[in-house]
C-alpha cells in the first residue's frame, strides 16, 4: 500500500491504528481540530484522514499565519510600498496572498519596491544599506515572533531611524477559546502545535482543559507523532478527562522556551488583533511596547484608517474555523487552484486549501 509504504516505522503504525480503532469504539463522533498549518500539510500528505474509524473526524483549524492575516493588513503593506520612499520587506509566502487592492506581487510587478527575506535581520540589514525607509511585514504565531523581538531590540539598540515594522503577530491559545466560544463549532480535541508550543509550553493551554473542558494534545510533524496524539486524545475523551498532553517531548518543554517567550514580552505587548475568518479577538495579537512604539510603521506613516473592500466568493473564514470542508467551496479546483488562488488558505504552502488541493484531489482532477 503506497500509505504504509511512507512510514519509517511501520509496525508501530498499525499497532497505534489497532489501539485508536479501540479507543474510538462506542464514543460519539469525534471531531479533533489541528491548529497548525505544518500539521495540515502532514495530515493530508500521510492520508490520514483515511485510516482514523468513521467516528473520527480531523477539521483544520486557523494554523496558517499567511492564511488568518486579514485583508486589511495587506492592504495596509500595499498602501506602504506605493509610498515613493518606502522599501518592503517580506517573508515570501505573503507576496500572492491577496488583499482587497491585490497582492504584493502585483504591487512589485507595477515598480514597487517589495522583497522578499528569509529572516527579519536581512531586512534590518537592507536598512543599514539603503537610505530608504525599510518596513518588515512581521507576521506569524509565537514561533517567529522571537527572531522579530530579537531585530527590534537590535535596531532600538544601534537606532536604526528607517527601519520599522508592520506588526500582524498573533497568538494561538486565544484563538481556540474564540473557536469554542462559537455555538456552531462542534470540537472535542485540539491537536496543539508543536512549533508554537516549544515556546509557550503547556501552561498557556491550560485554561482550554479546564474551563472548556476539552483535550489537548502537543503534537510533533511526522506521522507516527500525529497518530499517537490522536491515541492520546481519544484515551482522554474515553476516560472523560481534559489535560494538555505532551507527545512531543522530544523538543517542547512544560515551560517552555522561557527565554523566548522573556523576549517576546520585553518587546511586545498582548493586545486585541483581526483573524481573518474569526473576527477581532482579544488578547491575541502583539504590538510594540511603548520603549519600542517609534519602530510601528503604522505610526510612522500614520496608515489608520485604510478602508477595506470586502471579497464575498472565498469562503476562507469559514474553512478556517473548521465549519466547512474546501470541497465544500464552489471555487475549489475551478477558479480557485495553487496556481490561480482566489484565498490565502489556497496561496500557503501550508493553507488548508491548497493541502485539500494536493492530497485529496486525485490527480486527473487537477485543473492546473
Ligand atoms: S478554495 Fe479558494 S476560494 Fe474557496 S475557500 Fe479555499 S482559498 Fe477561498
Amino acid at each position: 500500500m503506497k500509505f504504509l509504504s511512507e512510514y519509517r516505522h511501520q509496525r508501530e503504525a498499525e499497532n497505534l491504528y489497532s489501539l485508536i480503532s479501540v479507543a474510538a469504539n462506542n464514543l460519539p463522533l469525534v471531531s479533533l481540530m489541528e491548529v497548525c498549518g505544518t500539521h495540515t500539510m502532514a495530515i493530508g500528505r500521510a492520508g490520514l484522514r483515511k485510516r482514523l474509524p468513521e467516528n473520527v473526524r480531523l477539521i483544520s483549524g486557523p494554523g496558517c499565519p499567511v492564511c488568518v492575516t486579514p485583508d486589511g493588513y495587506l492592504d495596509e503593506a500595499i498602501t506602504l510600498v506605493e509610498k515613493e520612499e518606502v522599501n518592503l520587506c517580506t517573508f515570501g509566502d505573503m507576496m500572492r496572498v491577496p488583499g482587497s487592492r491585490g497582492t504584493l506581487e502585483q504591487s512589485q510587478s507595477k515598480g514597487n519596491k517589495v522583497f522578499v527575506v528569509y529572516s527579519p535581520t536581512e531586512a534590518l540589514e537592507l536598512a543599514g544599506k539603503t537610505k530608504g525607509e525599510v518596513v518588515f511585514l512581521a507576521v506569524g504565531f509565537e514561533t517567529t515572533a522571537p527572531a522579530v523581538a530579537w531585530v527590534v531590540k537590535k535596531a532600538s539598540q544601534e537606532k536604526i531611524r528607517n527601519f520599522s515594522l508592520l506588526v500582524g503577530h498573533k497568538l494561538i491559545p486565544p484563538a481556540m477559546a474564540a473557536l469554542l466560544e462559537d455555538a456552531r463549532m462542534k470540537i472535542d480535541g485540539f491537536i496543539c502545535p508543536g512549533h508554537v508550543s516549544a515556546i509557550i509550553g503547556k501552561q498557556p493551554y491550560q485554561f482550554i482543559a479546564e474551563r472548556y473542558r476539552r483535550a489537548c494534545v502537543i503534537a510533533g510533524f511526522e506521522t507516527l507523532d500525529i497518530v499517537q496524539a490522536i491515541l492520546m486524545l481519544l484515551q482522554q475523551l474515553k476516560e472523560k478527562r481534559s489535560a494538555v498532553e505532551i507527545q512531543y517531548s522530544r523538543c517542547v518543554q512544560p515551560e517552555g522556551n522561557r527565554k523566548a517567550w522573556e523576549l517576546i514580552r520585553e518587546v511586545f505587548s498582548v493586545v486585541e488583533t483581526e483573524w481573518r475568518g474569526l473576527g477581532i479577538i482579544p488578547q491575541s495579537g502583539l504590538a510594540l511596547n511603548k520603549k519600542y512604539a517609534w519602530l510601528d510603521a503604522r505610526k510612522r506613516f500614520s496608515l489608520s484608517g485604510i478602508s477595506i473592500r470586502k471579497r464575498e466568493k472565498c469562503k476562507c473564514g469559514e474553512i478556517l474555523k473548521g465549519l466547512i470542508s474546501p470541497l465544500e467551496c464552489p471555487l475549489f479546483g475551478q477558479k480557485c487552484t495553487p496556481s490561480h488562488p482566489v484565498g490565502p488558505c489556497m496561496v500557503s504552502s501550508e493553507g488548508t486549501c491548497a493541502a485539500y488541493y494536493q492530497y485529496e484531489v486525485e490527480v486527473g482532477d487537477r485543473h492546473d
